[in-house]
């Protein structure tokens, strides 16, 4: 790590706050391309490094452990770019906000697909690795083809629907880079203003707000995650600063200068419980690093 090349390089770096959680401890190290071509070069010296490696976007959905990451984390805020590619298309830098995306993009062209994406933080890198979305539709189903920089260098991939699927996709397999995704989008038939509106409200009316990553486990097959927490009677169990949330059991705060340890307490007590109940087995998806 002597070597280290880059003045975007920063050491013993705190992730917390570049995380909703705001948890966790620092980085060995940190890097903060600040465009296409500095991220690739990063990437690939990177990739030379001994040590775990972790590609970081909006934060939205990552849990940090409270003895921070022993390796390398490569934040993608700098690639920010969103610019036109064709008739209906838009290319977005993997670092670019979603909600930048779908108000500035989706929104005055009226194209379909919002309720899908609305109101979900964090970036277009992290919904398209997550495949985010809701019942109303997916990143994935809007993207086109995203550029990739992988072990095997840079590339593109033109995605079919056979390659991603609920809150996942088999063509960014980690720690690749997605650096950018290009969209093609349709005009809809309905106001998108309106159905946006619409659901930013609801999230407001149905969804704690506060220090959080959403939906901390996948919703089982024909189930919720958050019916079968709620059954165990759990909504308001507390540990340490961190509570299974009141309004949504699938929702874990940071209520009260939680720690990760406290918030995956809680996550092991969930599983745990669901599993005794109803015999269900509760995937994270809450990515928890290292
Ligand atoms: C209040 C709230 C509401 C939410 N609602 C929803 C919802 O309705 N639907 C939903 O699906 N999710 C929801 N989420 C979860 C989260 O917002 C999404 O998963 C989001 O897409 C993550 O994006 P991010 O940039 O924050 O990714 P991060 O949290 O930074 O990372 C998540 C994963 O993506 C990887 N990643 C990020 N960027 C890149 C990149 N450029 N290249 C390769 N890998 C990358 C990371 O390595 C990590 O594995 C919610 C979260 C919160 C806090």
């Amino acid at each position: 790590m002597h070597d280290m090349p880059f003045e975007f390089a920063k050491a013993d770096y705190p992730l917390a706050p570049l995380t909703l959680y705001n948890v966790g401890g620092p980085a060995r190290l940190a890097l903060f391309p600040r465009d296409e071509a500095e991220a690739c070069a990063a990437y690939a010296w990177m990739q030379r490094q001994p040590g775990p490696k972790i590609v970081l976007g909006g934060g939205s959905n990552i849990l940090v452990a409270d003895a921070g990451f022993p390796g390398i984390a490569l934040v993608t805020s700098g690639l920010d770019r969103i610019e036109p590619a064709g008739p209906d298309r838009y290319r977005a830098g993997g670092g670019a906000l979603l909600d930048r995306l779908v108000r500035d993009i989706m929104l005055p062209n009226n194209y379909a697909g919002v309720g899908g994406l609305a109101g979900i933080p964090g970036t277009v890198g992290g919904a398209i690795y997550m495949n985010a979305g809701t019942v109303n539709g997916t990143t994935c189903q809007l993207v086109e083809s995203v550029e990739l920089m992988g072990l095997e260098g840079r590339h593109a991939v033109r995605l079919d629907p056979s390659m991603y699927g609920y809150r996942g996709q088999t063509f960014c397999p980690p720690p690749t880079l997605i650096l950018s995704g290009t969209f093609r989008f349709e005009p809809a038939e309905d106001d998108q203003r309106a159905v946006y509106d619409h659901y930013i409200e609801r999230r407001r009316a149905r969804q704690p707000q506060g220090r959080c990553c959403g939906s901390v486990f996948k919703n089982p097959e024909g189930d919720h995650a958050g019916r079968l927490i709620e059954q165990c009677g759990l909504k308001g169990t507390r540990r340490g600063g961190a509570v299974i949330s009141p309004v949504h059991a699938n929702f874990i705060m940071n209520e009260d200068a939680a720690t990760c340890a406290d918030i995956r307490g809680l996550i092991d007590l969930c599983k745990r419980r669901v599993l005794e109940e109803f015999g269900i087995e509760l995937h994270e998806e809450v990515v928890t690093i290292p």
